[in-house]
């Protein structure tokens, strides 16, 4: 067992962690007051293959391992929540399914606009009155002469408007149950796709999510990606790949909060002394540095699992479950340390302690995952 890096990760590590705090980090509070995601910097990460993590050297990508791709979100959770969300959406829910199940020719049309940072991708499954319960899809295509025919509508899809591709799951026939869902490839410019204004949200607010409405969109058979009938599948099959990006973005969001509250805890005095004096203060840092810890090894257990080809369903399950919940204890006692100013929009950790609330929501709820893992653990 070894709990190294090696070398090529170590300066991957740095590459990412620098690169992050130098060109992100700034600009992280005007992309939440603006919700408006840095797409000049974004645009700076294509040629480090931070737009094209999961993608092989074949394809034209980096060919990173999955650790090396968990280290890159986790840098940039730490530096920008929204941008982290966006690019790990881009890498985990769009080019992942893309790179599993894409065909040749899928890959060389649409891959080249995607990693160099001209678009980012989007992979739409949630209704209106479907979240947790995907099977309740009610999303319809249905198969003509000349392609798919889709109607229907997604809700709070991530970067659709700055996407030229949404990756869309479908019902495609009514009466296969499990196994009458498909992946269709959309592209943003076809008549009838609709991208409903953005959602105003608690945090992440740098990251477009938005309503989506098909109005009798056409796409050709040759935008069917995988299998027909096998949407769910490879669906669930992308959801616990993206759980490690997820649970990657919720360490450095946690580390983000950490590191504010240790520079915050040595400057500021109360009674004669720095506040990291006081034994209170000292036990909350203390706890929050060994739940970051272990939140991590989960991470990098689950990416390692992965990596090795080994079945890592329930790791990714437990590793962004433990990982989100963390990053909301953590933020709060992070705020609690600053006192009134972590209350306060001029300090990092209000914009950190917002971003970091989606986390136990997005791409399997907390409730969800654990019935996931008690899944697991008793068969
Ligand atoms: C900022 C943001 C970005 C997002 N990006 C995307 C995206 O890019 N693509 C996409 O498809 N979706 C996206 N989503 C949607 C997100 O994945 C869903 O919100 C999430 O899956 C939960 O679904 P829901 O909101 O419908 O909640 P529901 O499924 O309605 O759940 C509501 C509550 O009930 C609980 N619950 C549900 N079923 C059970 C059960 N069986 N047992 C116990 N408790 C249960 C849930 O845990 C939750 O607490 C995004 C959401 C947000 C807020």
């Amino acid at each position: 067992m070894d709990f190294q890096l090696n070398a090529e990760q170590r300066m991957w590590q740095e590459t990412a962690h620098n690169f992050c705090q130098t060109e992100l980090k700034p600009r992280a509070a005007q992309t939440d007051t603006e919700a408006r995601l840095p797409l000049d910097v974004i645009k700076k990460m294509a040629p480090l293959g931070l737009l094209a993590l999961p993608v092989p050297e074949a394809e034209g990508g980096p060919g990173l391992d999955v650790l090396s791709a968990a280290i890159a979100i986790e840098e940039m959770g730490r530096a920008c929540g929204s941008t982290a969300l966006s690019v790990a959406a881009h890498n985990g829910l769009c080019l992942s399914p893309l790179i599993a199940f894409g065909t040749a020719e899928q890959k060389a049309k649409y891959l080249p606009a995607l990693m160099s940072g001209e678009r980012l991708g989007a992979l739409a499954l949630t209704e209106p009155g479907a979240g947790s319960d995907l099977a309740g899809a009610q999303t319809t295509a249905t198969l003509e002469d000349d392609g798919w025919i889709i109607n229907g509508s997604k809700a709070w899809i991530t970067n659709p408007s700055l996407s030229s591709i949404v990756i869309t799951l479908c019902r495609t026939d009514r009466d296969a149950g499990t196994h009458g869902f498909s992946l269709l490839i959309v592209e943003t410019d076809r008549p009838g796709f609709l991208i409903n204004p953005p959602e105003k949200k608690m945090g992440l607010k740098g990251s477009p999510t938005h309503m989506l409405t098909f109005d009798s969109v056409r796409v050709p058979h040759e935008n069917l990606l995988g299998e027909a009938g096998r949407g769910l599948q490879q669906t669930l099959a992308t959801l616990d790949g993206g759980r490690i990006g997820i649970g990657a973005m919720a360490v450095g969001l946690a580390q983000a909060a950490l590191d504010e509250a240790l520079s915050y805890a040595k400057e500021r005095q109360t009674f004669g002394r720095p506040i990291a004096q006081h034994q209170a203060i000292q036990h909350m840092l203390a706890d929050m540095s060994t739940e970051i810890e272990a939140a991590r090894l989960l991470v990098y257990r689950a990416a390692w699992l992965k990596n090795q080809g080994q079945p890592f369903s329930k790791e990714a399950a437990m590793a962004k479950l433990f990982a989100s919940e963390t990053a909301e204890r953590v933020a709060f006692k992070a705020l609690q340390i600053h006192g009134s100013y972590g209350y306060s929009a001029e300090f990092p950790l209000e914009r950190i302690y917002r971003d970091q609330r989606l986390l136990t929501i997005g791409e399997g709820t907390s409730e969800i995952l654990r019935t996931v893992i008690a899944r697991r653990v008793l068969e």
